[in-house]
Parts: C-alpha cells; structure tokens; sequence
C-alpha cells in the first residue's frame, strides 16, 4: 500500500519505519488525511504478520510536527458557528465527533497489538507529542523540542494529553505542564520521565529499532491491572493533600478567566478515576465544551491563526522581491539600540552598532555579552553559537561603515533635533536603496521623515522593552512610505522572529495610545479614591499581566510626565487632565521616578524583599471604604478604556486590520489574552453589548467612555470588527 504523505520501509528484522514527509510543505501537520492514512497504516502493520514492531518519524529535518492544521481548526470553528443557530444538538455532536477523531487514533494505536516507537526528531507539539505519549516507546533527538502548549491558545491537549501526563508524572507536574503549555527539550522530557532516550541526532532511527528489539511491551502500563497511578488514587491521603490546593491555585493563576484550565483540572481530576477508555471520553467531553466558549474561539483566531500570519507577513507587499538583507546598522546604542543590536545578531544579520563615542557603542554590544552569558548558562545556546553571534556585532562610532547596510534603525534620544542631526549624518553614508527606520516611540514618523532626503526609504520599527523578550514590533507607515521601505522592514522583523504589526502614522501609533489609556484609568481610580492595591488587583483580575501601577513603574514615571508635557505644548492644555498633571508631576519632583529610582508608585527594597506599593499613595487621596467599590466595575474600566482606544484607532485608519489590533494589544502589552485582544473582546460580547457596557461607565465616569459612532452603528446593525474590516481584503489591499 502507498500513502501519499508517508512510507514505510520494514527491515530484516521485521521493524517497520513509518515516515512522515508531507509533499510540498516545510513542516508536517495533522490534516483529515493525515489522520486518515494513519489509520490505515496503524491497520497495516496490525495486520502484517512480517512487522514485529513499527517506529514513527518524520523526514522533514528539524521538525516531527508542528501540531494540527491551522485550515482544520478554523473550519471546526466556522461550521460549528454556523450550524449551532439551526440546530444546536447536532451542531454539538459532530463537535464531539470531531474533537474525539485524534484521541481515538492514538488509542488505536497505543492499543493496536505491536510496539510502537516514536523518534521525535525535532519540534514536536501538540498532537504530535500526544501521539508519541500513546506510542510504547519514545526517543528524541538531543535538538528536539516538545510539548502541549494547546492551553495557551485556550484549549486543550484533547488527544490523550490529559490523561497520559497525568499517569505518567506526578499530579503536580502533570499540572503544571498541562495548564502552563510549556515546551520542553528533549534533555528536560527525559529528566521528567516523559522520553525514553535522548541521542544525537543521525542515531535516532537505531536508537528506536534498538528500543523495539530491546523487547517493549505492546501494552501500556495504565491497561495492566496492576497499574498505580504515580501520585497515588485521588481518594487517598495523598490525593487529599494535593487537590483541595489545586482549586485555589487555578483561581490565583487564572482570576477564573481561562475555560480550558478549569477544564484541564477537571479532565485530569475525573479521568484519574477512571480505566483509560472511559477517561478518553471524559476528556473529550471536555475538550467539546472548551471548543464551544468564546475565549477559545478568539484566543485559537488571534493567538494561533493570525499571528502566525502575521508573523509570515500577512501584511507585506507582494510585489516587491526579499529584500536578503545581511546587514543592519543600529544607531544609538542604549536601551533599546543596544537590545536591537542583539535580536538582530540572533537572527544571523551582521551588525553596525553606532554611538556618539566608541565606549558607548562598547557599552552596546555588552548588553549581548550579558544575554549570550546567561543564554549559555541556562544552556539554551551553545558556547559557539554566542560566539558567532558577538562576532556578527561591529561597535563603532564611525558612520562609514554603515554604507553598505541594507536598513538603518535609528535609536537615538526621543529629541527632534538629536534625531535630525543623525538622520543627515546616515543619509551622507547610506547607500541609495537603503532604508532608514526610526524606533521612536511617540514622535510622528511622517514628520521625522521630512529630514530625511528620500521620505519613501523612511519609516517607522518601534520594539518594545525589553526587546529580547517583547514579541511584537509596531511597523509604522509615515505619508510618504513606500512599499519597498515597508517591505524590508517586514523581511527584516521575520529575520528576527518577531511579530509585526502595520500602523498609519498617529501620535502615540497604536500600542501606546492603549497603554496610555490604561495607566489614566488608574491615575483616575487613585484620584477617585480608590485604595491602590485595589486598583493593582482588579488589573490583574481582568487579566492584564502587570498591574497599571506597576507598569507605569517599569516604564518610568518621568517618562509620563515628559508624554504630558510634549502633548499639552503639541495639543494645548486641555489634553491633559490636571489632576493627572500634578499627580505625575509630584511624583517625579519627589524622585519617586519607578522601579529604576528604587521607588514610584511602589518601594523597592533590597533584595529578596519584595516591592510594596508606597503607603504615602494613600495619603495623597482620601480613600474610599474598599466595601463600597465596585470590584468588577473597576475590572470593567481597564478593559473597555483600552478597547475603545483601539477601536478608535481603526475608525480612524490608523490600524486597517483587526488582526493587528488584537495580536498587538496582546503581545504589545499583555490585554487580557484570554479576550483574543482588544477587537475580540468587543466582537466576542458584541457591539450592543459594548456600547452598552460603554454608556453606563460613560455615565458614572464621563465622556472618555462615550461610545464611537461607528461603534453605535455597529451596534444597530450586528455588525462585527472582523466583518466590516475583513482581514482578507485588509491583506489583499496591502498586496
Ligand atoms: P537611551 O538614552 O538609553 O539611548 C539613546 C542612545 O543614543 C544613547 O546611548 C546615546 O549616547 C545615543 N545617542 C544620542 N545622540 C546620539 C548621536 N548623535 N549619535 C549617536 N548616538 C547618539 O534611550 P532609549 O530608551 O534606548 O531610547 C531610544 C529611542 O527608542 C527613543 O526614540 C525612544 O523613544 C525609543 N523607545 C524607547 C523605549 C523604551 O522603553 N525606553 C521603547 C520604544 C522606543
């Protein structure tokens, strides 16, 4: 028999090598074909009387899986929506069909009468980890990389991942494995327990057939009667130590906003009780009921469809040829040029990193010095990679050697003139077809673009900090841009591996506009009275990472009161509210500058000790009684102020695709992940509940919460973001 995406060669020993190699594709993913000739195959070597035993493994070097079709998923989505209005019950139960058709596949084959191996040969996620949990054996390549990372897209590991985990480690692990989604070398699965073996990667085929021929039981341990599970029954004294914590764990971990997490610790907690068919069929009722919750359906289209589009340059002009850019100049060696020097470096591209004084520029490239150190230590990165990557960084404090770079990305002081002044300095070096990018963070490109002789070779790269960490870039487009400037800079962002996203020129762009929407919310509640601790948890409680405090700690207090200034002396006076104005300002004429003067909004003492907000906040504001706040109002604030915002910047053309918006806010400044960004939560709830919610904050709080007359209109025609600027047509007039 012949398989279109597999072969399978049997040895003289009767070991069948079954290997996946997807024609036409870079890496192999579960499509219903795949999951098909699996069967069949699993059927085959069942049958085959010749085949004593089978090891699995992919051709595609570098990679087993990348986990299930991004085209499969959505369409699970798109019919169950679209059936669930006409008929609900059968909508649900083809649902259920389809969630189970994986996990019953690698119980046919966990239970198919012959060992099976699986020789994970590279990245290895998601349904195809489950799939090499469900095999008798399991060996990997030292390179591998594998994991169940399903949950951070707001499902989960529905083929088995629950159930084999948990009978494999210990409930805590399995836990927190399961509802953290963390990806795992293939040294860590082995320490856990989870592999077999780990060999260099040209052994790996051997080292499965030596497994087989080893002798490996066709049954796994959890169908043999004698099985024990490793923390013991749940009904036992140790089971009565672990999970009464688990419950309020999941509470302090998710503030009760992520479905699939509850739902991992029920399918984990039910299914422990249970012989593993009957366990399969509680995760795959599970599995259905997470599918059907808004938060998976936003958190699958933005965390996992359209960021990996994005990422691949959704947004790129199709005409213009790859750029193969080799070398970057980076001018402006501090913070943040300093941090772009390093991503750049990691992503093979040669290097100029330019300051005022060749000790600064030194100082620059430290920074990757510090980052490759720690990478080593933690062996993430071998000590010859780190060396290669330094190598690849040039500090210098001569413009020259920036003339044959193929983007220059200016990182200079946020000061005009400073940033006039070595715009000259570059455009006298700078090849003709270069193109030069400015990572300002609030000065609007269009205008900066005007020292620079061509505009069309100008725009904006605006990275976050800390960028080695921060995974999005906000490309800005100036008036004047072209294509071609757009386009390098996308080629170069992918070099990068991060994601991007593509905004018009606006004061504050898009990211900052949100953020800065967030922290006035709070200056407000602390003007309001508010306790601040209050303030700190309601943030955290609707799901933002780090409370606005906290945030505006990290990001520096002067900064605000410098942002207030530049827009009351830009916009008048009226833009900034006063009572945030001398808030600000007295902070930062007490020194109390955030977290980098030791004190802000917060104390930070010495270490181990850990920051407290400062108590003379309360002192500044009378305080309410907390009993007379309303708690999820607050939580109610942060969310809406920030989604208007953005709504606003899609009204006014500044972001195009809500795409963008929502993997922006999400990866820009962590907006409640589970909402899918900032567009989804109002698509999720719906205009006319939004403009709902808006009208009444609006009428406690004031007109900042007053909904947008596009938002009105929405609301009166049913309408949706992600209809009425349909990302496909979005890409197709970017194309
Ligand atoms: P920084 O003060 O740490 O670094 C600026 C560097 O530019 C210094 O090393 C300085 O010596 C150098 N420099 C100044 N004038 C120069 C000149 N004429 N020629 C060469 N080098 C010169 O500042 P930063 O925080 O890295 O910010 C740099 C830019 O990035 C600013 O435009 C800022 O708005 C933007 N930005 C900052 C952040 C952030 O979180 N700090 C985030 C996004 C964007």
């Amino acid at each position: 028999m012949t398989y279109e995406n597999f072969t399978i060669d049997t040895d003289a020993d009767g070991i069948a090598l079954v290997t996946w190699d997807m024609p036409g594709r870079s890496m192999n993913v579960f499509t219903a074909e795949v999951m098909d000739q699996i069967d069949r195959i699993i059927d085959q070597l069942a049958a085959d009387e010749a085949v004593k035993g089978a090891v699995f493994t992919s051709g595609k070097k570098g990679s087993f899986t990348g986990g299930a079709d991004l085209k499969t998923i959505s369409a699970m989505f798109e019919d169950f929506h679209a059936e669930v209005g006409r008929n609900r019950e059968a909508a649900i139960a083809t649902l259920f069909e389809r969630a189970g058709r994986m996990s019953w596949l690698w119980r046919k084959l966990e239970t198919c009468g012959k060992p099976i191996v699986t020789a994970i040969n590279g990245t290895c996620m998601g349904g195809g980890f489950e799939m090499a949990l469900a095999s008798h054996g399991r060996v990997a390549a030292r390179s591998a990389q594998m994991g169940l990372p399903e949950v951070k897209v707001g499902i989960l590991p529905g083929a088995g991942g629950t159930q084999r985990i948990p009978r494999l480690l210990d409930t805590q692990a399995a836990l927190a494995l399961l509802t953290k989604g963390s990806t795992l070398s293939a040294d860590e699965a082995k320490a856990m327990g989870l592999i077999d073996a780990v060999v260099g990667d040209g052994d790996l085929v051997d080292a499965a057939k030596a497994l087989l021929k080893k002798g490996l039981s066709p049954v796994k341990p959890w169908d043999e009667e004698r099985f024990k599970l490793p923390s013991g029954p749940i009904y036992s004294p140790q089971g009565a130590k672990i999970w009464p914590a688990v419950a309020s764990l999941y509470r302090k971990e998710t503030a009760d906003n992520y479905p699939a997490v509850k739902c991992i610790v029920k399918s984990v907690y039910e299914g422990l009780l249970l012989p593993m068919d009957q366990a399969l069929r509680v995760e795959q009722r599970y599995f259905t009921e997470v599918l059907q919750t808004t938060e998976a359906r936003m958190m699958i289209r933005s965390l996992f469809v359209s960021a990996q589009a994005l990422a691949k340059g959704a947004r790129r002009p199709k005409d213009v040829p790859p750029s193969n850019l080799r070398k970057v100049g980076i001018v402006g060696a501090g913070f943040m040029g300093a941090g772009i020097a390093f991503v750049a470096a990691k992503g093979g591209l040669d290097v100029v990193l330019i300051d005022q004084e060749q000790a600064a520029a030194d100082k620059g490239k430290a920074h990757s010095q510090k980052l490759v150190e720690g990478l080593v230590a933690k062996g993430r990165m071998s000590q010859s990679e780190a060396e290669a990557l330094l190598a690849r960084i040039t500090p210098t404090a001569d413009y020259a050697a920036l003339s044959d770079a193929g983007l220059v990305v200016e990182a200079v002081f946020e000061d005009r003139d400073v940033k006039a002044e070595v715009t000259k300095k570059v455009a006298a070096v700078l090849s003709a077809d270069a193109v030069y990018a400015s990572n300002t963070s609030t000065i609007p490109i269009t205008s900066l673009a005007e020292t620079f002789d061509d505009p069309e070779r100008f725009i904006g790269i605006h990275f976050f900090s800390p960028v080695d960490r921060m995974q999005l870039t906000e490309v800005i487009l100036g008036e004047k841009t072209g294509e071609k400037a757009l386009a390098v800079a996308l080629d170069f962002v992918r070099a990068i591996k991060k994601t991007p996203i593509v905004v018009n020129d606006s004061r504050g762009f898009f990211a900052n506009r949100c953020v800065l929407r967030y922290m006035n919310e709070a200056y407000d509640m602390l003007v309001e009275g508010v306790p601040p601790a209050m303030i700190e948890n309601a943030a955290k409680f609707a799901g933002m990472p780090v409370g606005p405090l906290a945030l505006n700690d990290e990001t520096a207090v002067d900064l605000s009161h410098r942002i207030m200034k530049a827009t009351m002396r830009d916009m008048g006076e009226s833009a900034v509210d006063p009572r945030h104005f001398k808030l600000v300002e007295t902070m930062t004429s007490d020194g109390r500058l955030g977290r980098k003067a030791g004190k802000g909004f917060y104390d930070y003492p010495e270490k181990p000790a850990k920051k407290k907000l400062w108590p003379g906040l309360k002192e500044m504001f009378d305080q309410k009684d907390p009993q007379t706040v309303d708690f999820t109002e607050l939580k109610q604030r942060f969310l809406v102020t920030m989604a208007l915002e953005a709504a606003r910047t899609m009204e006014e053309g500044v972001v195009t695709d809500p795409r963008e918006a929502d993997v922006g806010s999400i990866f820009g400044f962590g907006f409640a992940p589970y909402t899918g960004g900032t567009i989804s939560y109002i698509d999720g709830m719906g205009a006319k509940a939004f403009v709902a919610l808006c009208e009444k904050l609006e009428a406690r709080f004031g007109e900042r919460f007053a909904p947008t007359p596009l938002l009105r209109e929405m609301a009166r025609s049913g309408e949706t973001f992600y209809q009425r600027f349909d990302p496909d047509g979005a890409s197709a007039r970017a194309a």
